[in-house]
């Protein structure tokens, strides 16, 4: 259910944000704003702040800011559905009916129908594994194990009986009605009408959401069947590649220790768990998708690999890693020996020799060099370009312009590419390669997001004027700008004089949607000056000129740190012609950086 769009506009523009923000804290009027004690954190001397013209608030103090709904939602703590009814309610507008989404109800009353039968399932599977006869195999199969009864409870491990019909008939005795069992994923349809149990004579894992609710089965044969497991299909509860099993159990652990122990199968993280390693997950045989890096990196940045060590286990890994290192993850991989398990490895070995081993983990780039450099002759050419050519991915996947340079070097001299000119141009082949523009763009974003004070300064005289916007914007050329933590801001800006839109927060955070940078976005419309005498344009433009000469410096600077690098490294190979030609390159920066040098100084220095 949601209010219309239409009833959303109109109420922007109706909602007085100091009226509304009144009602929760004495705001006084200071210049063209207005001012109080920030309620979102303790303080003594005003620091938050509104502006009814921007129709925006904003704390110095703590940073806090946005819109009058992020106002009432951060105060009442509601979402932002609630946040418009209290909004309309303080405004005195009538709130319209609620739109029935009706398909997102079906979808979610479909899913939790789903759960309602997987929790049924799973109780009397639980039952089964405990106290039925037949459950005795599942019994002796944990036993040798080594896995303890605490265990078996904490995983809500159980056993599907060896029957066509028994859970279906418990089930339908249970009052579920036929067709809700055909969608759950616990039957499988036959193509002439009717069903049978999925999960036969297995010993069940379930899959849990981040709730704790069962969404989905794994099932291991305890017979000797070619499927050792079989999983639920898909169904509205469950999609693949979205859950890692065991976070539930294991996230607060991840948190605490900063980093995640990724392992492949249902045993490799009940087992290690058991022992007391409680910072695993695992990625479910499947290959390891975005949607599951994503959901681990909301409780560390860091993973370590710990995958089989046997071929199918090292390919598996490999793709994971590439996976891990787009969503900006810092990645080690730890291959136990003689094709070990972590599973198998724990039992055998015991706690400490893993964690010593694991503290030994490779970092990602060492590891796939010594995969790639494994059974290649080095001293064959085409051999030796296979080599780097399965190295480079993963080198052009790393987000840190730093870290990229440091892996890059490492593979080059692990590989034994001495020729400077060679590297030069892998190295430029990495920065160029397929799609490594916007790749580029986004790791600079991401490794600097706060915005420098030249750009900042731009950015609030550009925002508070639009006779500023119409001179200067034609003269900003994009490579100006594309570097910069702000870039999306300038994009916003130059399309919307484009597309002749008014630049407001509204607009302005909907164009930069999902980019780190919009957390600046309330500060920065927060100190643009508020629309003054037209006599001042000279002044502002001028400022302006000189925030846009210290930009280009800034990049200048970028550039020759680029080119350093790479002379140390021709210089260390001793290729003099390059060197030369290197040399002549910095000249050129460094008599290109003095002409800048005056102007943007100024503006560093904060005039
Ligand atoms: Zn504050």
């Amino acid at each position: 259910m949601r209010y219309p769009q239409t009833f959303i506009d109109d109420l922007k523009r109706q909602a007085d944000i100091v009226r509304v923000i009144q009602d929760y804290v004495q705001l006084k009027k200071k210049g063209a704003n207005w001012m109080a004690c920030c309620p979102f954190h303790k303080e003594k001397t005003p620091s938050f702040s509104v502006s009814p013209t921007k129709e925006i608030f904003y704390c110095f103090g703590c940073h806090k800011g946005g819109s009058v709904f992020n106002f009432v939602m951060e105060m009442e703590r509601v979402a932002f559905p609630e946040a418009i009814k209290i909004v309309a309610e303080k405004s005195g507008m009538p709130l319209p009916k609620l739109i029935d989404d009706s398909r997102f109800e079906a979808r979610k009353a479909e899913s939790d129908q789903v759960i309602e039968l997987n929790k049924w399932a799973l109780e009397w599977w639980e039952q089964q594994l405990e106290s039925s006869a037949e459950g005795k195999i599942a019994r002796d199969y944990l036993k040798r194990r080594e896995i303890t009864d605490e265990t078996r409870q904490t995983f809500r491990l159980a056993y599907a009986p060896d029957s066509w019909d028994a859970l279906s008939i418990y089930l339908r005795q249970k009052g579920a009605p036929q067709e809700q069992i055909d969608k759950s994923g616990l039957v499988v349809k036959k193509e002439e009408g009717g069903s049978y149990d999925r999960f036969r004579g297995r010993l069940i894992f379930p899959v849990m959401d981040i709730q704790g609710r069962p969404i989905a089965f794994g099932g291991r044969t305890l017979k000797d069947e070619d499927a050792k497991y079989i999983n639920s299909p898909e169904t509205a509860a469950y999609v693949k590649g979205r859950n890692l099993f065991g976070l539930n159990l294991t996230r607060d652990e991840i948190r605490r220790q900063g980093f995640a122990i990724l392992v492949e199968g249902f045993l490799d993280l009940v087992v290690p768990y058991q022992f007391g390693i409680r910072n695993v997950v695992a990625s479910l045989g499947t290959a390891l998708t975005a949607d599951q890096v994503k959901l681990v990196g909301r409780f560390a940045r860091k993973v370590v690999v710990n995958y089989d060590g046997d071929p199918a286990g090292v390919q598996a890994a490999k793709k994971a890693i590439e996976i891990l290192l787009v969503e900006d993850l810092e990645v080690k991989v730890l291959v136990l020996p003689d094709g070990t398990d972590p599973d198998e490895f724990i039992r055998k070995f015991g706690l400490i020799e893993y964690q010593r081993q694991r503290s030994e983990a490779q970092p990602h780039i060492q590891f796939v060099i010594d995969q790639a450099v494994r059974n290649r002759n080095m001293h064959r050419p085409a051999e030796k370009a296979d080599a780097v050519e399965e190295v480079l991915p993963y080198i052009r996947a790393v987000r840190s312009r730093i870290q990229k340079r440091e892996y890059f070097d490492i593979a080059m001299d692990s590989l034994r590419i001495s020729d400077a000119a060679l590297r030069r141009e892998l190295w430029h082949s990495l920065r160029l390669g397929p799609d490594s523009t916007r790749t580029e763009q986004r790791i600079v974003r991401r490794t600097q997001v706060k915005p420098t004070i030249a750009e900042e300064q731009l950015l609030e005289l550009l925002l508070a004027d639009g006779q500023l916007r119409r001179k200067l914007l034609p003269r900003l050329e994009a490579e100006d700008y594309d570097d910069l933590p702000t870039a999306g801001i300038f994009r916003a800006l130059v399309e919307s004089e484009r597309a002749g839109a008014a630049v407001d927060f509204d607009f302005l955070s909907r164009s930069i949607e999902g980019d780190p940078i919009a957390d600046f976005l309330p500060a920065l419309l927060m100190s643009a000056p508020d629309d003054a005498e037209a006599d001042q344009i000279e002044d502002r433009e001028s400022t302006a000129q000189k925030c846009i000469d210290a930009l280009r410096l800034m990049q200048v600077d970028r550039r020759i740190g680029d080119l350093m690098a790479e002379m140390a490294v021709a210089e260390r190979n001793g290729a003099t012609e390059l060197l030369d030609k290197l040399s002549t390159e910095r000249l050129e920066l460094a008599r290109r950086r003095s002409t800048l040098l005056p102007q943007a100084q100024a503006v560093q220095t904060g005039q």
